[in-house]
């Protein structure tokens, strides 16, 4: 229970990435913050994050960061990662005790390797700063009385001048996020994106994907085909097999569309898997033809540079309508060799559907971004309503993006109050 029997000046709702950042950085500007937290611990998310390890954000410049999150979320994004762009993220957690150290993939990860620290470090933060936390205090619903907003909690009512929902989204439920933040909002009138999970593994309805279960194809690109053969994204990531489908950063990035599809009914996606993005067709093409004419006859497993696992191999050569799985590559005709090639640079697969929220970790859709003051993050219309993370319609791709997003627009909001109450 809080300590202080005065009304806050401002309720969080949600201990999370944006909830902790923005209660921290509030109460260090003096305001009397009051945070309400659903389950028994904080940042249940961030110490599930990145493997437990928390890829807390990105080596990109705050531009460039911004610019991967779609036109409307690049917009909205540009002033708060210019306020709180990612050095100045690493920046603030090595203050807090967490250095961090830059990885492949434009990653960062605190140099301990573990997302225990950067919860610590955030809750440490707020509890510093003066804020109260309570935990296990599910917020049922909001309202406005007069100037005042009332949170009803199984405790009872709290009244304070300004709340701010960090509730988060939908995805991965058993965190303690189950989207009810989006009924409170829309109770409120607000206009909302509909919400579908994103960064979320691929099912796919071809059985001999499931047989590739656990190869993983590390040097990969891999594009997104809508039905009518029109590509929609490409991501130089990684890719995993599954016995569902796909997964693996290659395949969850590209996951947004397959899951606003499925919404409607069942989706009808493909997926290409270049295995040699570095190389071009004619490349291949010359190494293949090379090989055909090598001493020893070697066969397509040999004549590519690339060490491809055996049941990989076997997909391409039937993808590719070759006699057998690993043939000798002077036994290729002109025709089979030009599938080949096709196929090393564009194994296709089908994509049906996702693995749904219990697996997404991420939610697109949420609260219309014109509804909300990107330099304050205060909900137009109605004033003392701050809305900050996941709630909000953005979603990034994998790589640190999802929490520069959420600190950034916790620290532009508690700037914003920081200027309101003249602290
Ligand atoms: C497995 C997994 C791995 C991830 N890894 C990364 C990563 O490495 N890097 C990255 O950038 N992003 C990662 N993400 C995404 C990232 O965790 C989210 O984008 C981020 O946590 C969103 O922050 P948020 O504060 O909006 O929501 P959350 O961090 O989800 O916090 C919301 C909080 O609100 C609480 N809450 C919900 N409802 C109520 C209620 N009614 N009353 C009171 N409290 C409530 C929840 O319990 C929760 O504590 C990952 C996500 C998952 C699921």
């Amino acid at each position: 229970m809080s300590t202080d029997a005065r009304e806050p000046d401002l309720v969080v709702v949600g201990a999370g990435a944006a909830g902790l950042w923005l209660a921290g950085s509030a109460a260090e500007a003096g305001l009397r913050v009051l945070v309400l937290e659903k389950t028994p611990r904080t940042g249940t998310k961030v110490l599930a994050s990145g493997g437990t390890r928390c890829n807390l954000t990105t080596t990109l410049g705050p531009l460039e960061a911004a610019a991967l999150f779609g036109r409307a979320g690049e917009r909205f994004l540009r002033p708060a990662f210019q306020e709180l762009p990612p050095l100045e993220v690493r920046r603030r957690f090595a203050e807090w005790g967490v250095p961090s150290d830059e990885a492949p993939l434009e990653k960062v990860f605190p140099r301990s390797g573990r997302a225990r620290d950067v919860r610590d470090a955030l809750e440490a933060r707020v509890r510093a700063a003066g804020a109260a936390l309570r935990l296990n205090t599910p917020v049922l619903g909001l309202q406005r009385e007069g100037s005042a907003w009332v949170v009803s909690t199984p405790d009872g009512p709290v009244r304070a001048p300004r709340v701010a929902l960090a509730a988060g989204g939908r995805s991965y439920p058993r965190t303690g996020t189950t989207g009810e933040g989006y009924r409170w909002l829309e109770d409120l009138g607000l206009r909302l994106r509909a919400t579908s999970p994103a960064l979320v593994p691929l099912t796919s309805p071809d059985p001999w994907v499931h047989d590739l279960s656990g190869i993983a194809w590390q040097e990969g690109a891999v594009r997104l085909l809508d039905a009518s053969g029109r590509m929609l994204l490409r991501r130089e990531r990684p890719l995993l097999f599954t016995h569902a489908g796909v997964s693996g950063p290659g395949a969850m990035d590209l996951s947004g569309p397959v899951g606003e599809a499925a919404l409607n009914g069942a989706a009808s996606f493909s997926l290409q898997l270049d295995l040699a993005p570095a190389r071009s067709r004619e490349e291949t093409r010359q190494l293949l033809v090379e090989a055909g004419r090598a001493t020893g006859a070697p066969r397509v497993s040999r004549a590519l540079p690339e060490r491809v696992p055996r049941r990989l191999l076997a997909a391409l050569a039937r993808q590719a309508g070759l006699p057998g799985p690993d043939p000798r590559v002077a036994h290729l005709s002109r025709e089979h060799r030009h599938a080949l090639v096709e196929a090393v640079h564009g194994l296709s697969l089908g994509i049906d559907g996702t693995r749904g929220f219990e697996l997404a970790e991420v939610t697109r859709g949420g609260l219309d971004l014109k509804q909300v003051d990107p330099r304050s993050m205060r909900v137009n219309r109605l004033p003392g309503l701050l809305v900050v993370g996941e709630l909000l319609d953005l979603d990034g791709p994998i790589g640190g993006l999802n929490f520069q997003a959420a600190f950034a627009c916790a620290e532009v909001a508690a700037r914003a109050l920081a200027r309101e109450v003249g602290a």
